[in-house]
């Protein structure tokens, strides 16, 4: 099964990835989690990455698409894969087309801005395993410690209110398009289909 998870910033992708990647048993592919580890490494892709991630603003699409291709064709994608918070553009998803990704479903989770902006600020991160937490709606069994590994959790940079409505207006402008085009595909093509959650 190749899944899309399609939504904006903090609408829960990540926390329902989670359930999704487990109950199917097909690796989660998080590029937010996979730049950030870029960065902590300072890989060249992670230095690029850095400044732009920080600001809010999207990564290239050519460093994102090789990124992604690189990562599906890992042996663990071989019976299916969830993308998480790709792709994030037009581009992205005519590249997916154009190189013939097949996508069995688009699952779009719709949560209202102001919700969104009530929600990161309680947003807490275990860094190495991108396990997402919420102070109040998801709280780890022991105050900003993960449940799994017992490391502490981090509030990411980019979670900031300022920063998320920046995220917020870029997921409006270059991400929303997407809701279009994978509805418009999955009326022509019923190999793709598309489903709408409220988050
Ligand atoms: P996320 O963890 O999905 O919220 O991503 C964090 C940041 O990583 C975003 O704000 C972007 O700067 C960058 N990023 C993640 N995925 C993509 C993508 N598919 N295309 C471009 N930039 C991305």
């Amino acid at each position: 099964m190749q899944i899309i998870l399609l939504g904006a910033p903090g609408a829960g992708k990540g926390t329902q990835a989670q359930f999704i990647s487990k109950h199917l048993n097909i690796p989660q592919i998080s590029t937010g989690d996979m730049l950030r580890t870029a960065v902590a490494k300072k890989t060249e892709l992670g230095l690029k990455a850095k400044d732009l991630m920080e600001k809010g603003e999207l990564v290239p699409d050519n460093l994102i698409l090789d990124l992604v291709q690189d990562r599906i064709s890992e042996t663990d994608c071989a019976n299916g894969f969830l993308f998480d918070g790709f792709p994030r553009t037009l581009e992205q998803a005519n590249a997916l087309k154009d190189r013939q990704i097949k996508i069995d479903c688009v699952i779009e989770i719709i949560v209202d801005d102001k919700e969104i902006i009530q929600r990161m600020s309680g947003r807490r991160v275990h860094s190495a395993s991108g396990r997402t937490y919420h102070i109040k709606h998801n709280p780890p069994k022991q105050e900003n410690i993960d449940d799994e590994t017992g490391e502490a959790l981090i509030q990411r940079p980019d979670d900031n209110e300022e920063t998320v409505k920046k995220r917020l207006s870029i997921y409006h402008e270059q991400t929303y398009p997407l809701v279009e085009f994978y509805k418009g595909l999955s009326s022509k093509q019923s190999s793709t289909n598309y489903v709408e959650i409220s988050g």
